[in-house]
């Protein structure tokens, strides 16, 4: 199906009323810092503003629904829980969401992942990328499937280099007990 840019798209705004039959596309790249700044509660690990996201997509009439189909890809800066280094994650997804105008009776089933929208036919391009980037960051920070955290008693990083904790295998559950003098 064809697409063209629609000029009635002013600030990732879009009236789905307006969609023209042939549907519309866009294809932008978007700063990141509004995203942290908008970033949702107790979702930690945002370390500071990244690169600008590529956003891209387009939507569709499907009778009386609207078709939203998006490819992002961002960078967000991260904290590593494990060792508190800063890292950068690559998130590239693929987005489908649908929107309806009016209620429909299979809108009740229980899994429908259509939204309505009732009070306004007007969705957000711009909000809707940033609530995809909050869902596309992997849960648990971690800057590498094989990061080895810091030592819990003197705190090195212990990608970085050993500590001399290590050698006296303080990681064992029970290595404390080495330090006990039983004979006293
Ligand atoms: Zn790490
Ligand atoms: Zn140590």
């Amino acid at each position: 199906m064809k697409t063209e840019h629609n000029p009635k798209i002013h600030m990732m705004h879009v009236d789905l009323n307006e969609v023209p039959r042939s549907g519309f596309s866009w294809d932008t790249v978007v700063s990141l810092p509004d995203i942290q700044a908008d970033g949702p509660d107790g979702v930690k690990g945002i370390d500071s503003a990244s690169r600008p996201a590529h956003w891209q997509g387009s939507i569709e009439r499907c009778g009386e629904c609207f078709l939203l189909k998006a490819h992002l890809e961002a960078y967000v800066h991260r904290r590593c829980d494990r060792c508190m280094s800063a890292y950068e994650e690559l998130l590239v997804e693929d987005v489908e969401r649908q929107y309806s105008l009016i209620e429909r009776p299979e809108m009740d089933d229980e899994g429908s992942s259509i939204e309505l929208l009732a009070s306004s036919a007007t969705i957000s391009l711009l909000d809707t990328l940033k609530e995809e980037v909050w869902l596309a960051m992997s849960p648990v920070a971690r800057c590498s499937e094989t990061c080895r955290g810091m030592c819990a008693d003197c705190g090195e990083n212990l990608n970085v280099s050993e500590c001399s904790c290590q050698k006296d295998d303080m990681d064992h559950p029970f290595a404390a007990l080495k330090k006990l003098n039983f004979d006293s």
